[in-house]
């Protein structure tokens, strides 16, 4: 994590306006917070984003974005999300780093409290994200970045011609090695078990891919390199033997965690933990919408995360024009 590039930030930001009642408070400052903070504000709603502990949220964690259209060069992550800061605080929306603790959605307007003060609000947008899971092995984080990865489609296109690790054994796990094998050498998937969760037919993609190798009932123990990942250790828990392999790149792909553990409760949430929608960006409390990857589980794309917070934004402006003002 680049911890100049957030305190750059959190040294630009405001301070809190007199007044702790906006007309929508958004919850969390990725490209879904910061997207739907540029619409509220510049349709005249009184706009206070929350940004939580990652202002920024994910691509403050990755290095060069390829895929979000405008940079026709490509664009650091933290770079892109300072812009989009940047923007939002120009459109005249309040930013507050601060962390929220706790919601009452029980009655309008909603009540929002963080670390330091209350707010209440006519609107809400939860734009909180989700979280990768963790491998947990020895050098994930000091090399998450450099050759480790949580997203194909985002990396993917930097190891060309290189052998690719990727741990899991889900759906997921399958689709990113058999995206990752239009770059790489090969792809060998780690599973620490001896079969596999995903459906048959992502299973069976992953069987007839010829760059793909399985090694079964076997978890990744250390990732080491210099300036970028150059080696994993691999241990097969039921023999304990453990395997030295070169590679340029880990990619880590057995599940997310959404950010929701503060909204139980509060909103209706689907079986993983991810918000509950109806109705576009509705959830199951008017007055409350939610857009990114707090729900979305299928894209999971900074543009896709942008483009829910559009929409939550225009259903937010819709929603007080009707019910408020
Ligand atoms: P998932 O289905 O929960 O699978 C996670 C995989 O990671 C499992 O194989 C699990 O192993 C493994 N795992 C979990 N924690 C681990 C750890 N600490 N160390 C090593 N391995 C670990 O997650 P997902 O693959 O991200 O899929 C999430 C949902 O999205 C699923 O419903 C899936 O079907 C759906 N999805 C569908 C598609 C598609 O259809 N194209 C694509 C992507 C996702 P165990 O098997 O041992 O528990």
């Amino acid at each position: 994590m680049d911890f100049s590039v957030q305190a750059e930030i959190r040294a630009e930001s405001k301070p809190p306006e007199a007044t702790k009642k906006f007309d929508v408070v958004i919850i969390g400052a990725g490209p879904a917070g910061y997207t739907a903070a540029i619409y509220t504000s510049r349709a005249k709603r009184e706009t206070l984003v929350i940004s939580g502990i990652l202002p920024g949220g994910q691509l403050m964690l990755t290095t060069e974005v390829e895929n979000f259209p405008g940079f026709a060069e490509g664009i650091m992550g933290p770079d892109l999300m300072t812009a989009m800061r940047k923007q939002t605080e120009r459109m005249g929306a309040t930013i507050i780093d601060d962390e929220v603790v706790n919601v009452d959605f029980k009655r309008s307007p909603f009540k929002i409290l963080t670390n330091a003060e209350e707010y209440e609000a006519d609107a809400v947008i939860i734009a909180t994200g989700a979280s990768p899971r963790k491998i947990g092995a020895r050098g994930e984080q000091e090399f998450s970045a450099k050759g480790v990865s949580y997203c194909a489609t985002c990396d993917g296109p930097f190891f060309k011609n290189q052998e690719l690790v990727v741990a899991g054994g889900g759906d997921s796990a399958m689709e990113e090695a058999i995206f990752l094998t239009k770059f790489a050498k090969n792809v060998h998937i780690i599973h620490r078990k001896d079969k596999l969760r995903a459906s048959k037919i992502m299973q069976d993609r992953a069987f007839e891919n010829t760059k793909i190798k399985f090694h079964w009932n076997s978890i990744i123990e250390e990732i080491r390199g210099k300036e970028k990942v150059s080696q994993v250790t691999i241990k097969n828990v039921t023999t304990n033997q453990t395997e030295v392999m070169d590679v340029g790149g880990l990619f880590v792909a057995i599940g997310h965690e959404p950010n929701t553990k503060m909204f139980k409760g509060q909103i209706e949430l689907d079986e993983q933990g991810y918000v509950a929608l109806r109705n576009h960006t509705h959830t199951s409390v008017e007055g409350v919408f939610a857009a990114g990857d707090v729900h979305d589980h299928r894209y999971r794309q900074a543009i896709t995360a942008a483009a829910f917070g559009c929409m939550a934004a225009i259903d937010v402006d819709r929603y007080l024009s009707e019910r408020i003002k």
